[in-house]
């Protein structure tokens, strides 16, 4: 567990290891999860020829006993007002919310699955959109657990569960919001001083749940400039699209917020970081039905192991890769559940939730929830289905209210 004396995450760094004091610095420089402009020996040339190496490459990569999400529920939440007040920022929301819900439906999940986090492709959901206003324009790490908390509080994101292995919340920023933690020694999309393209978090929430988040900043062409990687050498580029940017860091944090939730108490090595760090930079492709998507290939222990170091990196495997021993014992019951997802996806997405960090205001755009209603009951009317629907429905909210 981290502390606020010495913070831990997971991130990708913009920029080679930025050291502080007293803080327990990986080999790649990164001393929380972040995608980060690639460290020297991630742009070191790999060996050619001269004999093969004999020893997976990254043996101290291992799952240190904490734990791991085994059927992950993604949330996206959108920080900032362009997201809602420009036609253009609601369809790219909709596009990286439709990214997260392919990303669980594909083989990026086969490679994932021999940490124990989800049982391969299809095993994982998309849950639910919220959009964020009135977010500050610069926002440190506790900004955004006293943002979430307040989200949860009023209904926004839904609480964490206890012992939470399943919900993991994505949150995308504007341009209008920088990350700046002095603490965590992270700076993303600043004016200056940027060293990381995304990390990935927790916290506990007011009633004691952990709250697992990853930040994916803007990622706009002045951000990537201002991380100096105007000029190449970095994990993104300008030639990118910036979609293409945010869903390349996305699926770092996520591979990463999966498997290593409670950083670094999950699966990580001293020297190697965690799955998503050793694979830095890589890009590759995913298709889910009609959309293809830029992804970062992870790290696969097992081909490591395979191919004694040869060939560790991947984005997709054509079924699961069984899970390692040892990692996490006790998923049985979590991956039973992860076998009926496919029950729940009927109901899925919820509907899209709007919140005021600054009011602290929940509101509904009452057209999509009645959208929604419409999806279970057509071409019935909801009278139709009980006499009083709503007030059926506030008594089954009583009933169900009771029972926790
Ligand atoms: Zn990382």
């Amino acid at each position: 567990m981290a502390t606020a004396t010495e913070p831990k995450v997971g991130g990708v760094s913009a920029a080679p290891a930025k050291t502080a004091p007293g803080n327990p610095v990986s080999k790649s420089g990164r001393k929380i999860g972040g995608v980060s402009k690639k460290a020297a020996h991630e742009l070191a040339a790999k060996p050619v020829g001269g004999p093969a190496p004999a020893a997976p490459a990254h043996a101290d990569f291992v799952w240190n006993g904490g734990p791991v999400i085994t059927c992950p529920m993604i949330y996206t939440t959108f920080w900032g007002s362009s997201w809602t007040t420009t036609p253009s920022g609601l369809s790219e929301a909709g596009r990286l919310s439709q990214f997260c819900q392919d990303l669980v439906a594909s083989q990026f999940m086969n490679v994932l699955s021999q940490y124990g986090a989800s049982n391969g492709a299809g095993g994982g959901l998309f849950m639910q959109a919220s959009f964020v206003n009135s977010v500050p324009a610069s926002i440190s790490d506790t900004d955004i657990h006293n943002i979430l908390q307040t989200a949860i509080n009023s209904g926004a994101i839904p609480e964490p569960p206890a012992n939470n292995t399943t919900h993991v919340i994505i949150i995308y920023l504007d341009s209008g919001v920088a990350v700046k933690d002095a603490g965590l020694g992270i700076a993303m999309c600043e004016p200056s001083g940027d060293n990381a393209f995304g990390y990935h978090y927790f916290f506990k929430t007011a009633a004691g749940n952990p709250c697992y988040y990853a930040v994916i900043p803007s990622l706009d062409d002045t951000c990537l400039k201002n991380t100096g990687c105007g000029g190449g050498g970095c994990s993104l580029n300008l030639g990118q699209t910036q979609e293409q940017r945010r869903t390349q860091v996305t699926s770092h944090e996520f591979a990463e917020m999966v498997t290593d939730p409670a950083f670094p108490t999950g699966w990580f090595g001293p020297n190697s970081d965690e799955n998503g760090d050793i694979c830095n930079g890589e890009s590759a492709f995913i298709t889910v039905g009609a959309n293809t998507w830029d992804v970062q290939p992870t790290y696969s222990k097992t081909d490591d192991i395979a191919t004694n170091g040869a060939s560790y990196c991947r984005a997709t495997a054509p079924a699961p890769i069984p899970k390692l021993s040892p990692g996490p014992a006790s998923i049985t019951a979590a991956m039973a559940s992860a076998q009926h997802m496919a029950n729940y996806r009927p109901f899925l997405p919820l509907p899209t939730v709007f919140h005021d960090a600054n009011t602290k205001q929940t509101t509904w755009d009452h057209n999509e929830v009645q959208r929604y209603m419409h999806r279970f009951f057509y071409p019935l009317q909801k009278d139709q289905v009980m006499g009083n629907f709503t007030a059926t429905l506030r008594q089954f909210a009583d009933i169900l209210d009771k029972k926790k």
